[in-house]
């Protein structure tokens, strides 16, 4: 006998609509064990689909596929394999990207990331994490990796009742490795770094700031030189800044192996930084804003705005007239529109018109699954001041 979980009307309309999360106040009886796949059925007892249960997290079943249609291993490796030929057929010109981008790829809460012969895991999910040793094994299969390597010590974990760990799950996983991107190279630290290693959703962007970069550039939460290393070559003077002294000596390291030593980087907090160039009548023809995700939740939201509009006001004020400020945000909770919205106002309150010369999200990489608005998480705003 298969496990069951029964949901509420609320949910089933839900899943007819394209989300794969069911949230546990819609679960009405559970005859399952958390981190099963598992049979989700309506009020009345038709079959919905199935799903990875949890039976800690709020979020309660992600959906693996729909009506009668059975989940179990096979189906995962056709999704693998699916999600891999994609970024294959993208032709990126680059040795480090995401082969699979979880929900977007249709393997909820399963993240996997190449950088050149090793690969990185995450199982976000009680579901993912009771399959990641077949996962690795049909990775190694499909793509023959020299390493892979789990980091699964993300918070969200906790949320899950998951411990957080790094382990290698199959052959060598070295302490540092090299990472492309177009003309740039990254020396990765797997284990510690952030993320997976790399920003990897910012390559397209720093693709596009690369069309506009020149003169001065500022690079503020650089972390290990991100958009400063890629676009200092085309600057005549460089600096990146980041509140961590490990990027800074990583910035510095990744700047002598590209050949651009004209990059300085510094260890500082932006928002005292921003003030005190504002003060000391610095200016820039290019200036690049990444910060962290201000807003990890809702509640955290008008504080998140107001730490969003008070570094983008002090940019705007520190640009040269026609020059360009890109400005991301990669708080899922601050929308597309409510981005817009803060530059705005941040552009009546510095008293500098600011035109948008692009939008856009995160590396086609890392695809957003229409219908679920949690998948589109990064947005970057190239501007260019107008006089
Ligand atoms: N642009 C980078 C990614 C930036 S991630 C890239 O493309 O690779 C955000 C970075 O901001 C982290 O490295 C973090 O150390 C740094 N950071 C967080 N708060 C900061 C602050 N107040 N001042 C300076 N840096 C900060």
């Amino acid at each position: 006998m298969s496990s069951i979980v029964v949901i509420s009307s609320r949910g089933e309309q839900r899943v007819r609509a394209g989300h794969p999360w069911i949230y546990r106040s819609d679960v009405v009886d559970v005859r399952a064990e958390g981190g099963e796949i598992v049979q989700v059925l309506g009020p009345r007892r038709r079959m919905v689909g199935c799903a990875l249960f949890s039976d800690r997290s709020q979020i309660s079943l992600r959906m693996l596929t729909r009506g009668d249609t059975p989940a179990g291993l096979p189906l995962l490796r056709a999704r693998i394999e699916n999600a891999i030929a994609f970024r294959e057929a993208l032709g990126l010109d680059a040795t480090a990207y995401r082969l699979v981008h979880g929900e977007a790829d249709l393997l909820p809460s399963l993240i996997v990331d190449q950088y050149g012969d090793h690969l990185v895991v995450q199982a976000l999910s009680q579901g993912m994490d009771r399959l990641l040793p077949a996962i690795a094994t049909m990775l190694v299969e499909i793509a023959a990796p020299a390493g892979i390597l789990a980091r699964n010590d993300p918070k969200v974990r906790a949320l899950e009742g998951l411990e957080q760990t790094v382990e290698v799950l199959h052959g060598i996983v070295p302490e540092s490795v090299i990472a492309r991107e177009g003309p740039i190279e990254y020396a990765v630290d797997l284990r510690k770094g952030q993320k997976t290693g790399l920003f990897l959703d910012q390559r397209e962007n720093k693709e596009a700031a690369a069309r506009y970069a020149h003169g001065r550039l500022l690079d503020a939460f650089s972390y290990t030189g991100g958009f400063a290393l890629r676009l200092a070559r085309q600057c005549a003077h460089a600096e990146a800044i980041d509140i961590s002294a490990d990027a800074v000596g990583l910035i510095r390291a990744n700047a002598e192996r590209n050949g651009v030593p004209h990059l300085e980087a510094r260890e500082a907090n932006v928002f005292d930084e921003l003030r005190r160039l504002e003060r000391a009548g610095v200016r820039y023809d290019t200036i690049v804003l990444d910060p962290p995700a201000f807003a990890k939740n809702k509640a955290s939201l008008s504080n998140a705005r107001a730490g969003y509009k008070e570094i983008n006001l002090r940019a705007m004020r520190l640009l040269t007239p026609a020059g360009y400020l890109v400005t991301c945000s990669c708080s899922y909770h601050v929308s597309e529109e409510m981005f817009g919205e803060m530059l705005h106002e941040a552009s009546v309150d510095s008293h500098v018109p600011v035109s948008v010369v692009e939008k856009r999200t995160q590396g086609r990489d890392h695809p957003v699954l229409v219908g679920v608005p949690e998948t589109h998480y990064l947005k970057c705003f190239i501007l260019r001041r107008v006089e």
